[in-house]
């Protein structure tokens, strides 16, 4: 039985829950969410089986505890009996080290990374109450570090999927090969086992509540201030070359150029390493470094 993992990517914020949960959402598929926080936790509850089934022992993870995270693919696989197996776990060094983990095991691989159109995007971060800067900051980072990374990936852009989301569904399963299942962004149908991911995404999910969230409305006062928004966005050059990127690897470009060969920059050992080290703060004298 062929085995693949779907790696969901993105910044936090875009759609990323959402769209592991669509993908998994039929009865060869299975949903994880974020499992990179559970093997490199860097919260406190990270360190607590997170599932969204709501069981502190859920059968699916108890499986797997202990479990080395270089053999875990296989591994889950053979307890879950699944074909497919999502990931957003995000996190790219991760990503970078699953691809590696999953050659040996000889399980494909395939990515999509999701993103949101700018001023969407600064909009979900500013209505937490963070800054404009803060958002770009974010944006420009974490898909810059994608695109040095190497990583093959087809963009699936966020309007597009919560606007025409069974064509882009079609699109999407077309190269996973995975089964065309009627309803399948109802995600809240099936009883998911995913870790930690969006809280807003997790309770629909929970809570079966039946409609997939599209574009939000901005209230006035953000309204005011896009024209300012555009104005630097269309100065920010950095930021043009990033959204061209994302639009030339776009998941229905019929000539896209794939991306070869995986790189392990700098940033790489930094995140590795920044998740081991935040692991200390729970005060654990097992952790080890
Ligand atoms: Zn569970």
């Amino acid at each position: 039985m062929g085995k693949t993992i779907i790696n969901i990517l993105g910044a936090g914020r875009s759609g990323t829950t959402m769209l592991d949960l669509i993908l998994g959402s039929d009865n060869e598929s299975f949903s994880m969410g974020e499992v990179c926080a559970w093997f490199r936790p860097f919260r406190e509850h990270h360190f607590t089986i997170d599932c969204n089934c709501g069981n502190p022992k859920c059968k699916y993870w108890l499986a797997l505890k202990g479990v080395d995270e270089s053999k875990f693919y296989t591994h889950a696989f053979t307890k879950w009996n699944v074909k497919y197996i999502i990931d957003s776990s995000k996190n790219l060094s991760w990503m970078i080290d699953g691809h590696s983990w999953a050659k040996k095991q000889n399980i494909e691989v395939i990515n999509f990374i999701i993103y949101k159109p700018i001023i969407d995007y600064i909009f979900s971060i500013w209505k937490r109450g963070e800054s404009v800067d803060a958002a770009l900051y974010r944006y420009k980072l974490y898909y810059k570090r994608f695109f040095e990374s190497g990583i093959d990936a087809y963009a699936v852009n966020f309007d597009e999927l919560v606007n025409n989301t069974d064509t882009m569904l079609d699109v999407i399963t077309d190269i996973t090969k995975q089964p065309k299942v009627e309803n399948r962004h109802q995600f809240w149908v099936k009883e998911h086992h995913h870790l930690f991911g969006s809280g807003g995404t997790r309770n629909q999910a929970k809570e079966g509540e039946s409609k997939i969230k599209t574009k939000e409305s901005f209230p006035e006062e953000f309204v005011k201030q896009i024209p300012d928004f555009k104005n630097r966005i269309e100065r920010d050059k950095q930021l043009s070359r990033i959204l061209l990127k994302l639009e030339q690897i776009d998941v229905k470009e019929k000539n896209r150029q794939p991306n070869h060969g995986i790189r392990k920059p700098l940033w790489y050992y930094y995140l590795k390493i920044h998740n081991r080290f935040k692991t200390k703060f729970p005060s654990s004298s097992k952790t080890k470094f």
